[in-house]
């Protein structure tokens, strides 16, 4: 039997000491005693399974399969499983407590959780997938559920793998149970708005800062690092709302047009091209590094982590920075952007968006009715937008950067929900 042996730590910032870092700041402002300290930051379960697969050759491969509860004090964990050749525990416990502070931040009654299965969807058939996705499922029977932990699509997933979580799980139930998962296909319970949710999120966050900076938005312009499903929404949604996004990008590279990219043209543009921007035209090319450091009003990197860095973090001249991404910033990097006066908008803020309409997803699928794109798109903004104004009232009270003033929101929801429940 293969066994595929999960890939070792990246050479870049470790994810877990990266966000611990800040969580330790927060906490120690905070002043929350040492044996709360140990509950916050101790995961509540970590498990690890072999997932044995019948490949489409017949020959079985074993795949290391996870899942991190780290929290479930606010109520049922919430977190996405992804499929990577490099997921590690480290990295899964990481995004696992990050779910439980974002959850915390945009006041939903979640927990945090993450999941992963270390292999390579890019080199296996839908069949394969499929196999190992329900294999996965049955492994993961006592951890998860609607009340327990609920899965949801991250990297390499999507509503295909999640209707068959869903099929799997019921199965064992004997009943059909949506709710375990959100992030379904539409006709399976899935939610109006979902897709565009993160995107949206980050805009509502962007004109909430511009407001705080008393920055007009038709004076404004914007970068976007990313061009997938969070950057692509968020420059439709900045462009209707008045900014002028100058630069787009994605892995081909970066697009810059000072009066403007059209932005319905480069969305029609990568739709027929293979899902990439590469070649287009209309806009001036440069690199994803010189995007990053364009002298525009508002940064919004909404690619992937630690792109910016304490190696480019002093060449950022924007105003804010507004992370739809997960991670974007390194820990390394917050006192150089902090020391230029640059207002961060937290990914854990910034970018909870779609978790909030996951839950909306998941409140539908519960009193078993579907509500209008209009009703959750109201709802979702009214959330981002209290969220921000209790993080920027946060950052003014204690005198510290949105992204700790995001922690310390999250920690101090967390914490006093478990000095009156106790432990669990
Ligand atoms: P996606 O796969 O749809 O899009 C990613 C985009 O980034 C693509 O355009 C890709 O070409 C581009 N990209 C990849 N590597 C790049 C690089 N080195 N330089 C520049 N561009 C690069 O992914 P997504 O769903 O939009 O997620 C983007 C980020 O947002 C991730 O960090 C993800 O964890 C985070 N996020 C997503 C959601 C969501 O609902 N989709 C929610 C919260 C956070």
């Amino acid at each position: 039997m293969a066994y595929i042996e999960p890939a070792p730590i990246k050479d870049k910032e470790n994810p877990l000491e990266s966000m611990m870092s800040r969580f330790d700041a927060a906490a120690r402002l905070l002043g929350i005693s040492d044996e709360m300290y140990d509950i916050l930051k101790v995961p509540a379960r970590q498990v690890i399974v072999g997932l044995p697969v019948t490949m489409d050759n017949g020959a079985i491969k074993v795949f290391e399969g996870y899942r991190v509860i780290h929290s479930n004090i606010l109520g049922p964990a919430k977190g996405g499983i992804r499929l990577d050749p490099a997921v590690h525990l480290d990295e899964v416990r990481a995004l696992a407590a990050w779910m439980t502070w974002k959850c915390a931040v945009v006041d939903i009654p979640y927990g945090g959780a993450k999941g992963g299965i270390a292999c390579n969807p890019r080199e296996m058939s839908a069949g394969e997938i499929e196999r190992l996705i329900r294999q996965y499922t049955v492994a993961m029977l006592d951890v998860i559920g609607p009340d327990r932990d609920i899965p949801a699509p991250d990297m390499g997933t999507g509503p295909r793998e999640m209707a068959w979580i869903v099929d799997e799980y019921s199965k064992a139930k004997g009943m059909t149970v949506n709710n375990v998962v959100t992030g379904k296909p539409l006709v399976l319970g899935g939610s109006l708005g979902r897709t565009e949710a993160t995107g949206r999120g980050v805009t509502v966050a962007a004109l909430a800062a511009m407001d705080k900076l008393r920055m007009n938005p038709y004076r404004t312009t914007a970068a976007i690092q990313g061009f997938g499903n969070v950057g692509s929404f968020a420059a439709e949604l900045l462009h209707e709302r008045g900014v002028t996004v100058v630069a787009v990008s994605d892995i081909s590279g970066g697009y810059y047009n000072a009066s403007g990219i059209d932005i319905t043209a480069a969305v029609n543009y990568r739709n027929s091209n293979k899902g990439t921007l590469d070649g287009f035209s209309g806009a001036e090319k440069i690199s994803n590094e010189e995007l990053l450091a364009l002298a525009v009003d508002v940064l919004v990197p909404a690619a992937k982590e630690d792109v910016i860095t304490d190696d480019n973090a002093a060449s950022i001249q924007a105003k804010m920075i507004v992370e739809g991404a997960n991670g974007p910033t390194s820990a390394s990097a917050d006192e150089i952007i902090n020391s230029k006066g640059i207002l961060v908008v937290p990914d854990i803020l910034a970018n909870a968006g779609g978790v909030t309409v996951s839950y909306f997803e998941w409140v539908q699928n519960r009193i078993g009715y579907k509500w209008t794109l209009d009703r959750i798109n109201r709802r979702a903004d009214r959330v981002m937008k209290d969220a921000f104004d209790r993080v920027f009232e946060t950052s003014q009270r204690y005198q510290v950067p949105m992204r700790l003033a995001a922690y310390i929101v999250a920690i101090d929801k967390v914490a006093s929900t478990y000095k009156f429940r106790g432990g669990y």
